[in-house]
């Protein structure tokens, strides 16, 4: 199957639901970008900053970057220029430092709070009591140039259907109840990023907004 055909595939699946798609495109060199981007795709998902920043400087500048990986506080500066959305964001003090560059940059960056949410070790991630420590820290509404739109998760790197549902259903609740607390100005939570290649279809049937896709659009990565 062609990046076309598997892009149209999952866009068709896509269809009537709440989600959007990101195509994630780590690993991937830049042709294969453009032939996603030729394809009507221009959101693009990266895992690493300078991988990101060398594909932004070379594709058109119409497309929107979401940082999907893990993000260093000393790297927040090369993508702060240009960055739509951070996924993976898990401490105030990494808020800070995005606050400040994209104040340098006279920008305000959208942001989702990445939660814990699988029964595994090596997944970074608050826990559902930072998340609350961290919507009701006093720092928070001193931050002018950010915005929290959401949350991201990641379920488990199992084939066990119901723990995948279960770990979706749980961030949902947790997006559900946060969402009533009273959060201060710069927090607009409205979107629920999860789902990869094999769970974004149940992630979408459990309410979420951003699916991040990369293999089914671009084949296996080497
Ligand atoms: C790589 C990655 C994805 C996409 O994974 P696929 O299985 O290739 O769809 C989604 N989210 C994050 C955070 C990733 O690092």
């Amino acid at each position: 199957m062609s990046i076309r055909a598997n892009l149209l595939a999952i866009q068709a699946r896509l269809e009537g639901t709440s989600a959007k798609l990101i195509a994630v495109t780590k690993t991937h060199p830049p042709d294969v970008l453009l032939e996603a981007y030729q394809a009507g795709c221009k959101t693009f998902g990266e895992n690493k900053v300078q991988e990101m920043v060398s594909k932004y400087e070379v594709l058109p500048k119409d497309i929107e970057w979401h940082l999907i990986g893990h993000l260093q506080t000393n790297k927040v500066k090369y993508i702060a220029p240009f960055v739509s959305l951070i996924h993976s964001v898990d401490s105030l003090k990494l808020l800070q430092e995005i606050d400040k560059q994209a104040a340098k940059n006279q920008r305000i960056i959208d942001c989702l709070l990445q939660i814990y949410i699988a029964q595994e070790e090596t997944k970074f991630g608050l826990s559902a009591d930072e998340l609350m420590d961290l919507l009701r820290s006093p720092e928070l509404p001193t931050l002018q140039h950010i915005r929290i739109v959401g949350l991201m998760g990641m379920a488990s790197f199992t084939d066990n259907v119901e723990q995948i549902r279960a770990e979706f259903k749980t961030l949902k609740t947790l997006f559900e109840q946060v969402k009533l607390l009273p959060l201060p100005a710069n927090c607009y939570l409205h979107e629920l990023s999860m789902g990869m290649s094999s769970d974004y279809p149940i992630a979408v049937q459990e309410g979420s907004t951003l699916v991040r896709v990369g293999s089914a659009i671009f084949g296996y990565r080497t």
